[in-house]
Protein backbone atom coordinates (compact mmCIF):
# COMPACT_ATOMS: atom_id res chain seq x y z
CA UNK A 1 0.00 0.00 0.00
CA UNK A 2 1.17 3.82 0.01
CA UNK A 3 0.32 3.89 3.43
CA UNK A 4 3.65 6.74 4.89
CA UNK A 5 5.53 5.43 8.11
CA UNK A 6 8.44 7.56 9.19
CA UNK A 7 11.18 5.73 10.98
CA UNK A 8 11.55 6.28 14.43
CA UNK A 9 14.69 3.73 15.16
CA UNK A 10 15.79 0.40 14.36
CA UNK A 11 12.57 -1.60 14.18
CA UNK A 12 9.75 0.96 15.34
CA UNK A 13 7.97 2.70 12.34
CA UNK A 14 5.13 5.41 12.85
CA UNK A 15 2.40 6.31 11.02
CA UNK A 16 1.82 10.11 12.18
CA UNK A 17 -1.69 10.85 13.07
CA UNK A 18 -4.32 12.48 10.74
CA UNK A 19 -8.00 12.90 9.76
CA UNK A 20 -9.72 11.09 12.62
CA UNK A 21 -6.91 8.92 13.97
CA UNK A 22 -7.16 9.65 17.73
CA UNK A 23 -3.31 8.62 18.16
CA UNK A 24 -0.59 7.70 15.41
CA UNK A 25 -0.16 4.08 14.94
CA UNK A 26 3.34 1.48 15.24
CA UNK A 27 4.54 -1.18 13.63
CA UNK A 28 7.48 -2.99 15.09
CA UNK A 29 9.49 -4.67 12.33
CA UNK A 30 12.53 -5.52 10.32
CA UNK A 31 12.42 -3.81 6.69
CA UNK A 32 12.20 -7.64 5.41
CA UNK A 33 9.16 -8.15 7.57
CA UNK A 34 7.65 -4.83 6.76
CA UNK A 35 7.84 -5.03 3.59
CA UNK A 36 5.63 -8.44 3.67
CA UNK A 37 3.24 -6.63 6.12
CA UNK A 38 2.35 -4.28 3.50
CA UNK A 39 1.59 -7.21 1.08
CA UNK A 40 -1.69 -7.09 2.27
CA UNK A 41 -5.11 -4.63 4.21
CA UNK A 42 -2.58 -4.90 7.85
CA UNK A 43 -1.56 -1.26 7.53
CA UNK A 44 -4.49 0.30 6.94
CA UNK A 45 -6.69 -1.87 9.24
CA UNK A 46 -4.22 -0.71 11.32
CA UNK A 47 -4.78 2.87 10.89
CA UNK A 48 -8.72 2.11 10.97
CA UNK A 49 -8.24 0.66 14.82
CA UNK A 50 -6.62 4.00 15.73
CA UNK A 51 -10.55 5.50 15.28
CA UNK A 52 -11.65 3.35 17.88
CA UNK A 53 -12.60 5.79 21.21
CA UNK A 54 -10.13 6.11 24.04
CA UNK A 55 -7.47 4.05 21.74
CA UNK A 56 -4.20 5.42 23.99
CA UNK A 57 -0.40 5.83 22.71
CA UNK A 58 -0.44 3.86 19.89
CA UNK A 59 -2.03 1.00 17.93
CA UNK A 60 0.46 -1.15 17.08
CA UNK A 61 1.38 -3.93 14.66
CA UNK A 62 3.72 -6.78 16.09
CA UNK A 63 6.48 -8.16 13.81
CA UNK A 64 4.26 -11.14 12.72
CA UNK A 65 1.50 -8.87 12.09
CA UNK A 66 -0.82 -9.35 9.06
CA UNK A 67 -4.67 -8.71 7.69
CA UNK A 68 -7.71 -10.26 10.08
CA UNK A 69 -11.38 -9.59 10.52
CA UNK A 70 -11.44 -5.63 11.35
CA UNK A 71 -8.12 -5.57 13.59
CA UNK A 72 -5.13 -7.07 12.06
CA UNK A 73 -3.95 -10.04 13.39
CA UNK A 74 -0.42 -8.82 15.57
CA UNK A 75 -2.13 -6.17 16.33
CA UNK A 76 -2.47 -4.31 20.05
CA UNK A 77 -4.73 -1.77 20.83
CA UNK A 78 -4.63 -0.41 24.48
CA UNK A 79 -8.46 1.60 25.42
CA UNK A 80 -9.54 3.53 28.11
CA UNK A 81 -11.06 1.33 30.52
CA UNK A 82 -13.38 4.20 31.52
CA UNK A 83 -14.69 6.23 28.66
CA UNK A 84 -13.07 4.41 25.62
CA UNK A 85 -14.73 0.89 24.04
CA UNK A 86 -14.08 -2.46 23.93
CA UNK A 87 -14.24 -4.35 20.37
CA UNK A 88 -14.61 -7.95 19.89
CA UNK A 89 -13.05 -7.78 16.43
CA UNK A 90 -9.88 -6.88 17.94
CA UNK A 91 -10.20 -9.74 20.70
CA UNK A 92 -10.78 -12.00 17.45
CA UNK A 93 -13.78 -14.95 16.71
CA UNK A 94 -11.30 -17.62 18.68
CA UNK A 95 -11.67 -15.53 22.21
CA UNK A 96 -8.34 -17.34 24.07
CA UNK A 97 -6.62 -18.77 21.44
CA UNK A 98 -3.15 -19.66 22.50
CA UNK A 99 -0.68 -22.11 23.55
CA UNK A 100 0.66 -24.21 26.46
CA UNK A 101 4.25 -26.04 26.51
CA UNK A 102 4.44 -28.64 28.50
CA UNK A 103 7.78 -29.64 29.35
CA UNK A 104 9.34 -33.74 30.21
CA UNK A 105 12.18 -35.09 31.31
CA UNK A 106 12.60 -37.22 28.27
CA UNK A 107 15.65 -36.94 25.84
CA UNK A 108 15.07 -36.92 21.78
CA UNK A 109 17.88 -40.05 21.84
CA UNK A 110 14.72 -42.20 24.04
CA UNK A 111 11.87 -40.91 21.61
CA UNK A 112 13.56 -41.78 18.09
CA UNK A 113 11.88 -44.88 16.90
CA UNK A 114 9.12 -44.42 18.66
CA UNK A 115 8.14 -41.37 16.25
CA UNK A 116 5.06 -43.28 14.83
CA UNK A 117 3.84 -44.93 17.07
CA UNK A 118 3.54 -41.43 19.75
CA UNK A 119 2.17 -39.87 16.78
CA UNK A 120 -0.73 -42.39 16.34
CA UNK A 121 -0.98 -42.99 19.53
CA UNK A 122 -1.84 -39.12 20.44
CA UNK A 123 -4.03 -38.90 17.35
CA UNK A 124 -6.22 -41.51 18.12
CA UNK A 125 -6.64 -40.16 21.61
CA UNK A 126 -6.71 -36.74 20.85
CA UNK A 127 -10.07 -35.61 19.65
CA UNK A 128 -9.35 -33.26 16.55
CA UNK A 129 -11.07 -32.08 12.98
CA UNK A 130 -14.54 -30.56 12.55
CA UNK A 131 -16.86 -33.17 13.63
CA UNK A 132 -16.73 -35.62 16.79
CA UNK A 133 -16.74 -34.62 20.28
CA UNK A 134 -14.54 -33.93 23.04
CA UNK A 135 -12.28 -35.52 25.26
CA UNK A 136 -15.16 -34.52 28.18
CA UNK A 137 -18.79 -35.38 27.01
CA UNK A 138 -20.14 -32.29 28.70
CA UNK A 139 -23.84 -31.47 29.73
CA UNK A 140 -25.20 -28.16 30.69
CA UNK A 141 -23.62 -28.69 34.58
CA UNK A 142 -20.27 -29.10 32.59
CA UNK A 143 -20.31 -26.45 30.56
CA UNK A 144 -21.57 -24.07 33.44
CA UNK A 145 -18.57 -25.17 35.41
CA UNK A 146 -16.11 -24.36 32.73
CA UNK A 147 -17.23 -20.94 31.88
CA UNK A 148 -17.60 -19.84 35.48
CA UNK A 149 -14.32 -21.16 37.13
CA UNK A 150 -11.95 -22.54 34.47
CA UNK A 151 -9.41 -24.81 35.60
CA UNK A 152 -10.61 -24.90 39.04
CA UNK A 153 -13.37 -27.10 37.30
CA UNK A 154 -10.95 -29.13 35.59
CA UNK A 155 -9.06 -29.44 39.24
CA UNK A 156 -12.24 -30.49 40.93
CA UNK A 157 -12.91 -33.27 37.94
CA UNK A 158 -9.58 -34.68 38.01
CA UNK A 159 -8.19 -33.53 34.52
CA UNK A 160 -5.39 -31.05 36.34
CA UNK A 161 -3.07 -31.06 39.27
CA UNK A 162 -2.60 -27.82 41.08
CA UNK A 163 0.62 -27.14 39.71
CA UNK A 164 -1.09 -26.78 36.55
CA UNK A 165 -3.27 -23.55 37.90
CA UNK A 166 0.17 -22.33 39.29
CA UNK A 167 1.76 -22.09 35.82
CA UNK A 168 -1.16 -20.95 33.04
CA UNK A 169 -1.70 -17.28 32.65
CA UNK A 170 -4.52 -15.78 35.15
CA UNK A 171 -4.26 -19.14 37.12
CA UNK A 172 -6.53 -20.90 34.56
CA UNK A 173 -9.47 -18.64 35.29
CA UNK A 174 -10.97 -15.51 34.82
CA UNK A 175 -12.84 -13.78 37.88
CA UNK A 176 -14.91 -11.42 36.19
CA UNK A 177 -16.27 -14.11 33.70
CA UNK A 178 -20.25 -14.03 33.35
CA UNK A 179 -21.72 -17.63 32.30
CA UNK A 180 -24.99 -15.79 32.18
CA UNK A 181 -23.88 -13.59 29.14
CA UNK A 182 -23.13 -16.56 26.64
CA UNK A 183 -26.31 -17.46 24.90
CA UNK A 184 -27.41 -20.95 24.48
CA UNK A 185 -26.75 -21.64 21.06
CA UNK A 186 -22.77 -21.17 22.06
CA UNK A 187 -23.34 -23.21 24.87
CA UNK A 188 -24.71 -25.99 23.07
CA UNK A 189 -21.62 -25.76 20.31
CA UNK A 190 -19.38 -25.85 23.07
CA UNK A 191 -20.62 -28.88 25.21
CA UNK A 192 -19.57 -31.88 22.70
CA UNK A 193 -16.65 -30.02 22.27
CA UNK A 194 -14.88 -29.65 25.60
CA UNK A 195 -11.08 -31.38 24.56
CA UNK A 196 -10.46 -30.89 21.02
CA UNK A 197 -7.88 -29.37 18.76
CA UNK A 198 -10.25 -28.58 16.77
CA UNK A 199 -9.85 -27.91 12.68
CA UNK A 200 -6.73 -25.83 10.41
CA UNK A 201 -4.39 -24.22 12.16
CA UNK A 202 -4.61 -25.38 15.89
CA UNK A 203 -2.16 -28.64 16.50
CA UNK A 204 -0.53 -30.89 19.20
CA UNK A 205 3.29 -30.45 18.20
CA UNK A 206 6.06 -32.85 20.05
CA UNK A 207 9.14 -31.07 19.96
CA UNK A 208 12.79 -30.72 20.91
CA UNK A 209 14.68 -28.19 22.70
CA UNK A 210 17.27 -27.62 19.88
CA UNK A 211 19.03 -24.45 21.45
CA UNK A 212 19.12 -22.71 24.76
CA UNK A 213 19.80 -18.62 24.19
CA UNK A 214 19.92 -17.31 27.96
CA UNK A 215 21.07 -20.09 29.96
CA UNK A 216 19.95 -18.64 33.59
CA UNK A 217 16.38 -17.88 32.17
CA UNK A 218 16.23 -21.44 30.43
CA UNK A 219 17.48 -22.91 33.84
CA UNK A 220 14.78 -21.45 35.74
CA UNK A 221 12.17 -22.44 33.52
CA UNK A 222 13.41 -25.96 33.46
CA UNK A 223 14.45 -26.19 29.38
CA UNK A 224 17.76 -27.67 28.57
CA UNK A 225 18.86 -28.66 25.30
CA UNK A 226 17.70 -32.31 23.93
CA UNK A 227 14.74 -32.08 26.20
CA UNK A 228 11.25 -33.08 24.79
CA UNK A 229 8.20 -30.69 25.11
CA UNK A 230 4.47 -30.95 23.87
CA UNK A 231 2.66 -27.46 22.37
CA UNK A 232 -0.49 -27.10 22.39
CA UNK A 233 -2.30 -24.78 19.97
CA UNK A 234 -6.37 -24.32 20.14
CA UNK A 235 -8.85 -22.04 21.46
CA UNK A 236 -12.52 -21.49 22.52
CA UNK A 237 -13.86 -23.50 19.33
CA UNK A 238 -17.47 -23.12 18.41
CA UNK A 239 -18.03 -21.43 21.84
CA UNK A 240 -16.26 -18.59 21.50
CA UNK A 241 -16.46 -17.85 17.87
CA UNK A 242 -20.42 -17.60 18.74
CA UNK A 243 -19.86 -15.49 21.63
CA UNK A 244 -17.76 -13.16 19.40
CA UNK A 245 -20.71 -13.11 16.45
CA UNK A 246 -23.25 -12.87 19.38
CA UNK A 247 -22.12 -9.70 20.26
CA UNK A 248 -20.81 -8.06 17.19
CA UNK A 249 -24.60 -8.31 16.25
CA UNK A 250 -25.71 -6.97 19.15
CA UNK A 251 -22.89 -4.15 19.17
CA UNK A 252 -23.72 -3.01 15.84
CA UNK A 253 -27.38 -2.75 16.61
CA UNK A 254 -27.13 -1.33 19.76
CA UNK A 255 -24.16 1.63 18.92
CA UNK A 256 -25.09 2.50 15.54
CA UNK A 257 -23.76 5.87 15.82
CA UNK A 258 -20.20 4.44 17.12
CA UNK A 259 -20.82 2.25 14.18
CA UNK A 260 -20.94 5.48 12.17
CA UNK A 261 -18.20 7.16 13.51
CA UNK A 262 -15.76 4.37 12.27
CA UNK A 263 -13.94 3.51 9.16
CA UNK A 264 -14.49 -0.34 9.08
CA UNK A 265 -17.60 -2.13 10.36
CA UNK A 266 -15.78 -4.50 11.38
CA UNK A 267 -14.30 -2.81 14.47
CA UNK A 268 -18.16 -2.37 15.96
CA UNK A 269 -17.38 -1.60 19.77
CA UNK A 270 -19.35 -0.91 22.51
CA UNK A 271 -18.49 1.97 24.71
CA UNK A 272 -16.86 1.37 28.06
CA UNK A 273 -19.52 1.43 30.92
CA UNK A 274 -22.21 0.33 28.87
CA UNK A 275 -24.61 -2.92 28.92
CA UNK A 276 -23.28 -4.56 26.31
CA UNK A 277 -19.58 -3.57 27.01
CA UNK A 278 -20.22 -4.87 30.35
CA UNK A 279 -21.96 -8.22 28.77
CA UNK A 280 -19.39 -9.04 26.36
CA UNK A 281 -16.53 -8.46 28.93
CA UNK A 282 -18.21 -11.05 30.64
CA UNK A 283 -19.12 -13.32 28.53
CA UNK A 284 -15.11 -12.85 26.70
CA UNK A 285 -14.19 -14.10 29.71
CA UNK A 286 -16.35 -17.09 30.39
CA UNK A 287 -14.84 -18.29 26.74
CA UNK A 288 -11.72 -17.74 28.21
CA UNK A 289 -12.12 -19.81 31.00
CA UNK A 290 -13.51 -22.33 28.26
CA UNK A 291 -10.58 -22.80 26.16
CA UNK A 292 -8.10 -22.76 29.41
CA UNK A 293 -9.91 -26.25 30.26
CA UNK A 294 -10.25 -27.05 26.88
CA UNK A 295 -5.84 -26.98 26.17
CA UNK A 296 -5.53 -28.64 30.29
CA UNK A 297 -8.26 -31.03 29.22
CA UNK A 298 -5.74 -32.31 26.07
CA UNK A 299 -2.35 -32.08 28.13
CA UNK A 300 -3.66 -34.10 30.74
CA UNK A 301 -5.03 -36.73 27.71
CA UNK A 302 -1.17 -36.38 26.48
CA UNK A 303 0.33 -37.43 29.37
CA UNK A 304 -2.02 -40.88 29.75
CA UNK A 305 -1.14 -41.17 26.00
CA UNK A 306 3.05 -41.01 27.13
CA UNK A 307 2.15 -43.37 30.02
CA UNK A 308 1.46 -45.58 27.37
CA UNK A 309 4.06 -44.95 24.90
CA UNK A 310 7.14 -44.70 27.48
CA UNK A 311 5.42 -47.20 30.24
CA UNK A 312 6.26 -44.80 33.13
CA UNK A 313 3.92 -42.49 35.04
CA UNK A 314 3.57 -38.90 33.86
CA UNK A 315 4.94 -38.05 36.78
CA UNK A 316 8.10 -39.69 36.81
CA UNK A 317 8.40 -38.21 33.27
CA UNK A 318 7.75 -35.17 35.09
CA UNK A 319 5.05 -33.85 32.51
CA UNK A 320 4.65 -30.23 34.04
CA UNK A 321 3.43 -27.20 32.76
CA UNK A 322 5.65 -24.61 31.96
CA UNK A 323 3.12 -22.10 31.03
CA UNK A 324 -0.53 -21.46 29.00
CA UNK A 325 -0.30 -18.13 27.18
CA UNK A 326 -3.64 -16.25 25.64
CA UNK A 327 -2.63 -14.85 22.07
CA UNK A 328 -6.89 -13.46 21.58
CA UNK A 329 -7.95 -11.64 24.59
CA UNK A 330 -8.87 -8.42 25.66
CA UNK A 331 -8.32 -7.51 29.49
CA UNK A 332 -8.47 -4.65 32.19
CA UNK A 333 -4.76 -3.85 33.31
CA UNK A 334 -3.48 -1.04 34.50
CA UNK A 335 -0.44 0.95 32.49
CA UNK A 336 1.20 3.40 33.07
CA UNK A 337 0.57 6.38 30.74
CA UNK A 338 2.46 10.23 30.20
CA UNK A 339 3.44 9.51 34.09
CA UNK A 340 -0.11 8.68 35.46
CA UNK A 341 -1.63 4.83 36.00
CA UNK A 342 -4.29 3.82 33.62
CA UNK A 343 -7.18 1.29 33.65
CA UNK A 344 -6.94 0.21 29.94
CA UNK A 345 -8.85 -2.60 27.86
CA UNK A 346 -5.78 -4.38 26.79
CA UNK A 347 -6.71 -5.48 23.16
CA UNK A 348 -4.45 -8.51 22.06
CA UNK A 349 -5.34 -10.15 19.15
CA UNK A 350 -2.58 -12.86 17.69
CA UNK A 351 -0.42 -11.19 20.12
CA UNK A 352 0.86 -12.50 23.72
CA UNK A 353 1.05 -11.31 27.16
CA UNK A 354 4.75 -10.36 27.31
CA UNK A 355 5.18 -9.11 30.75
CA UNK A 356 8.51 -8.77 32.54
CA UNK A 357 10.09 -9.47 36.09
CA UNK A 358 7.95 -7.77 38.76
CA UNK A 359 4.47 -7.33 37.49
CA UNK A 360 2.33 -8.50 40.31
CA UNK A 361 0.21 -10.58 37.64
CA UNK A 362 2.44 -13.16 37.31
CA UNK A 363 2.52 -16.30 39.41
CA UNK A 364 5.37 -16.81 41.90
CA UNK A 365 7.26 -18.85 39.92
CA UNK A 366 8.17 -16.43 37.11
CA UNK A 367 8.02 -12.95 39.30
CA UNK A 368 11.41 -12.63 39.13
CA UNK A 369 12.08 -13.58 36.13
CA UNK A 370 9.55 -12.65 33.85
CA UNK A 371 7.02 -14.87 32.25
CA UNK A 372 7.16 -17.60 29.80
CA UNK A 373 5.99 -16.29 26.34
CA UNK A 374 5.75 -19.19 23.94
CA UNK A 375 5.88 -18.86 19.90
CA UNK A 376 4.91 -21.39 17.25
CA UNK A 377 6.55 -21.12 13.85
CA UNK A 378 5.33 -23.96 11.70
CA UNK A 379 5.35 -27.46 11.70
CA UNK A 380 8.22 -27.65 9.55
CA UNK A 381 10.08 -24.67 11.60
CA UNK A 382 11.63 -23.93 15.16
CA UNK A 383 9.27 -22.55 17.33
CA UNK A 384 10.78 -20.52 20.25
CA UNK A 385 10.33 -19.18 24.00
CA UNK A 386 10.52 -16.11 24.78
CA UNK A 387 10.57 -14.14 28.57
CA UNK A 388 8.66 -10.84 28.81
CA UNK A 389 10.86 -8.12 27.96
CA UNK A 390 11.80 -5.09 29.85
CA UNK A 391 11.16 -2.80 27.32
CA UNK A 392 7.49 -4.15 26.52
CA UNK A 393 5.21 -2.50 29.31
CA UNK A 394 6.77 0.90 27.39
CA UNK A 395 6.76 0.11 24.26
CA UNK A 396 3.97 -2.71 23.70
CA UNK A 397 1.51 -2.69 27.06
CA UNK A 398 3.49 -5.89 27.90
CA UNK A 399 3.20 -7.65 24.36
CA UNK A 400 5.24 -9.45 21.38
CA UNK A 401 4.30 -11.75 18.25
CA UNK A 402 2.12 -15.01 18.52
CA UNK A 403 3.75 -16.98 15.87
CA UNK A 404 5.65 -16.21 12.33
CA UNK A 405 2.34 -14.72 10.77
CA UNK A 406 0.49 -16.31 7.52
CA UNK A 407 1.97 -14.62 4.10
CA UNK A 408 -0.45 -16.76 2.00
CA UNK A 409 -4.09 -17.15 2.17
CA UNK A 410 -5.56 -20.63 2.88
CA UNK A 411 -7.33 -20.57 -1.07
CA UNK A 412 -3.87 -20.30 -2.40
CA UNK A 413 -2.01 -22.60 -0.38
CA UNK A 414 -4.08 -25.03 -1.33
CA UNK A 415 -3.27 -24.25 -4.99
CA UNK A 416 0.34 -24.40 -4.10
CA UNK A 417 0.75 -27.61 -1.87
CA UNK A 418 -0.65 -30.95 -1.81
CA UNK A 419 -1.29 -32.12 1.83
CA UNK A 420 0.67 -36.05 1.36
CA UNK A 421 3.81 -34.70 -0.55
CA UNK A 422 4.26 -31.79 1.81
CA UNK A 423 3.56 -35.01 4.89
CA UNK A 424 5.74 -37.24 3.17
CA UNK A 425 8.44 -34.79 2.40
CA UNK A 426 8.51 -33.68 6.59
CA UNK A 427 9.37 -37.20 7.38
CA UNK A 428 11.94 -38.09 4.83
CA UNK A 429 13.92 -34.77 4.73
CA UNK A 430 13.52 -33.42 8.53
CA UNK A 431 12.26 -36.33 10.35
CA UNK A 432 9.26 -34.66 11.44
CA UNK A 433 5.80 -36.97 11.56
CA UNK A 434 2.55 -35.07 10.96
CA UNK A 435 -1.03 -36.65 11.08
CA UNK A 436 -4.17 -35.00 9.93
CA UNK A 437 -7.62 -35.42 9.64
CA UNK A 438 -7.37 -34.01 6.18
CA UNK A 439 -4.78 -33.50 3.84
CA UNK A 440 -6.52 -29.97 2.77
CA UNK A 441 -5.19 -28.73 6.05
CA UNK A 442 -1.98 -30.14 5.53
CA UNK A 443 -1.73 -28.04 2.67
CA UNK A 444 -3.08 -24.84 4.08
CA UNK A 445 -0.43 -25.04 7.11
CA UNK A 446 2.43 -25.86 4.96
CA UNK A 447 5.42 -24.28 6.20
CA UNK A 448 6.24 -22.37 3.31
CA UNK A 449 2.49 -20.27 4.19
CA UNK A 450 4.25 -18.70 7.49
CA UNK A 451 6.96 -15.89 7.48
CA UNK A 452 10.11 -16.56 8.78
CA UNK A 453 9.92 -17.46 12.58
CA UNK A 454 13.21 -16.74 13.49
CA UNK A 455 13.28 -13.16 12.19
CA UNK A 456 9.97 -12.21 13.74
CA UNK A 457 11.92 -13.22 17.13
CA UNK A 458 14.89 -11.92 16.45
CA UNK A 459 12.95 -8.46 16.31
CA UNK A 460 10.96 -9.14 19.45
CA UNK A 461 14.20 -9.82 21.46
CA UNK A 462 16.63 -6.90 19.39
CA UNK A 463 13.25 -4.45 20.96
CA UNK A 464 13.65 -5.85 24.16
CA UNK A 465 10.01 -6.29 24.09
CA UNK A 466 10.65 -10.61 24.57
CA UNK A 467 13.80 -11.89 25.03
CA UNK A 468 14.96 -15.17 23.41
CA UNK A 469 15.37 -17.92 26.01
CA UNK A 470 14.99 -21.58 23.68
CA UNK A 471 14.27 -22.30 20.44
CA UNK A 472 12.49 -26.18 19.53
CA UNK A 473 11.84 -28.17 16.84
CA UNK A 474 9.12 -30.57 15.55
CA UNK A 475 8.77 -34.27 15.94
CA UNK A 476 6.11 -35.35 15.80
CA UNK A 477 2.88 -33.25 15.08
CA UNK A 478 -1.19 -33.87 15.02
CA UNK A 479 -3.50 -31.18 13.27
CA UNK A 480 -7.53 -30.98 12.28
P1 LIG B 1 -2.75 -18.32 14.65
O1 LIG B 1 -3.38 -19.31 13.76
O2 LIG B 1 -3.10 -18.47 16.06
O3 LIG B 1 -2.90 -16.92 14.18
O4 LIG B 1 -1.20 -18.56 14.50
C1 LIG B 1 -0.37 -19.17 15.39
C2 LIG B 1 0.98 -19.39 14.76
O5 LIG B 1 1.28 -20.78 14.86
C3 LIG B 1 1.12 -19.13 13.28
O6 LIG B 1 1.42 -17.78 13.03
C4 LIG B 1 2.27 -20.03 12.87
O7 LIG B 1 3.50 -19.33 12.96
C5 LIG B 1 2.26 -21.13 13.91
N1 LIG B 1 1.92 -22.48 13.40
C6 LIG B 1 0.90 -22.83 12.58
N2 LIG B 1 0.89 -24.17 12.40
C7 LIG B 1 1.90 -24.68 13.15
C8 LIG B 1 2.39 -26.00 13.42
O8 LIG B 1 1.89 -27.00 12.94
N3 LIG B 1 3.46 -26.10 14.27
C9 LIG B 1 4.04 -25.02 14.85
N4 LIG B 1 5.08 -25.23 15.67
N5 LIG B 1 3.61 -23.77 14.60
C10 LIG B 1 2.56 -23.60 13.79
MN1 LIG C 1 -7.42 -20.25 17.00
MN1 LIG D 1 -4.04 -19.07 17.62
Amino acid sequence: GDIRLERVREHVWEMPREGEMRVPARVLASEQLLEQIRQDKTLEQLRNATHLPGMTKHAICMPDGHQGYGFPVGGVGATDAEEGCISPGSVGYDINCGVRMMKTNLTYAELEGKEEELVDALFANVPSGLGGGGIVQGDVDAVEGVLDRGVDWALEHGHAVEDDLAHCEDEGRRPDADPDAVSQKAKDRGKNQLGSLGSGNHFLEVQRVTDVFREDVASEFGLEEDQIVVLIHCGSRGLGHQVCSDYLRKIEKEHGDLLDSLPDKELAAAPAGSELAEEYYGAMCAAINFAWVNRQLIMHRTRRVFERVFGRDWEAMEMDLLYDVAHNIAKKEVHEVDGEDRELYVHRKGATRAFPAGRPELPSAYRDVGQPVIIPGSMGAGSYVLRGGERSLDLTFGSTAHGAGRTMSRTQAKQEYWGETVQDELRDQQKIYVKAQSGATVAEEAPGVYKDVDEVVRVSDELGIGDKVARTFPVCNIKG
